[in-house]
């Protein structure tokens, strides 16, 4: 980044910024190299004109939630990545009903405290999913017991041309890990429409859920979570174990023992460690079941060097 830009970037109002920014410490992976700055708006003037100034400067730029599903290369990315966690993380009910507008950088678990709170059910399935509600709202997060797209009402938006937009219903395009939107837009807020319930039963059902979580993932160790979406008709963890890959290690990568489908980091893994992990799963998975596993988390950074 020139230093034409940074000064730009420095004097900005409403907008904090880190320079040279190691992404392994913003990633649930522990891993990454860095992004030319970290930028942290206070308001939604600040982020406009953060975006504005990019823009201008045809610098690239992407959101980053809680860096939870993505797989940063060791060689960084020429990039600013703007953080929303300062600036956006308002969570209020709609009216007496069960609508409740939320802000994209609010954590899931800040989100799921606020409706154990109100006494609002729906977003239960989101127990121990971490990362940001922006996150899970682009990547549709959830498990068999719920997705986002089924509360999601109304996501607001501000386009790379700096004007904002509403989307809703129909015009809201979720499918399996993922939400279409335009080009460079970031999603500022969600409405979501939720139940009126018993906190008590909340309470259990939140207890299931997380003890089921707990029994079956490697929940103690630095991961992406799943790192393959599953095959239409089957599982990516099944077929990595079947093809004998558990516990399989590239440096201090691991294909986990728990769920072949999670890769951990057991210290000091590289993710040149974890893509050689992946592009073995993908080989030996395609070479006895014939089938692609493809890829939930997003790798993302400069490939030349890794
Ligand atoms: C232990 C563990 C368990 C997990 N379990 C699950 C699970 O059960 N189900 C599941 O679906 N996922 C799971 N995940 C994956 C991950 O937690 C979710 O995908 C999460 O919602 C991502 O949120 P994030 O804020 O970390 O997003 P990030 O990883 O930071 O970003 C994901 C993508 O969203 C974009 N993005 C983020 N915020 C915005 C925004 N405001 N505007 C525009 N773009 C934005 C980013 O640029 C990136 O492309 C798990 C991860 C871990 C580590």
């Amino acid at each position: 980044m020139d230093s034409k830009l940074k000064k730009q970037l420095r004097y900005l109002d409403g907008v904090e910024v880190d320079w040279n920014v190691t992404l392994a410490g913003h990633t649930s992976l522990r891993v990454g190299g860095p992004v030319s700055c970290l930028i942290r708006p206070l308001s939604l003037a600040g982020l406009r004109s953060a975006v504005q100034v990019l823009n201008q400067n045809h610098y690239p730029y992407f959101i980053l939630g809680r860096g939870t599903n993505l797989l940063v290369r060791d060689t960084g990315i020429r990039a600013a990545a703007i953080s929303l966690e300062s600036g956006f993380s308002q969570v209020e009910r709609v009216g007496s009903s069960g609508k409740i507008k939320v802000g994209a950088g609010l954590s899931l678990s800040g989100l799921l405290r606020f409706c154990l709170r109100e006494g609002l059910s729906g977003l239960e399935f989101i127990v121990g999913i971490p990362g940001s509600v922006g996150g899970a709202l682009c990547m549709n997060a959830g498990t068999d017991a719920g997705v986002m797209a089924d509360v999601c009402q109304e996501v607001a938006l501000l386009l790379s041309d700096g004007s904002l937009t509403r989307l809703s219903g129909a015009q809201l395009r979720f499918s399996y890990r993922k939400l279409e939107l335009p080009a460079d837009s970031v999603v500022l807020e969600a409405e979501f429409s939720l139940t009126p319930g018993s906190r008590e039963n909340m309470r259990e059902q939140l207890r299931q859920l997380l003890k089921a979580r707990k029994e079956k993932q490697p929940w103690q160790l630095p991961s992406a979570g799943s790192v393959f979406k599953n095959p239409p008709g089957d599982y990516a963890g099944r077929l990595i174990e079947a093809a004998g890959l558990k516990g399989t290690r590239v440096g201090d990568a691991e294909i986990s023992m728990r769920h072949a489908n999670f890769i951990v980091n057991r210290g000091q893994a590289r993710a040149s460690d974890i893509l050689a992990l992946i592009n073995l799963a993908q080989e030996k998975v395609s070479q006895k079941f014939g089938v692609h596993l493809e890829l939930e988390i997003e790798v993302v950074g400069n490939n030349n060097k890794t």
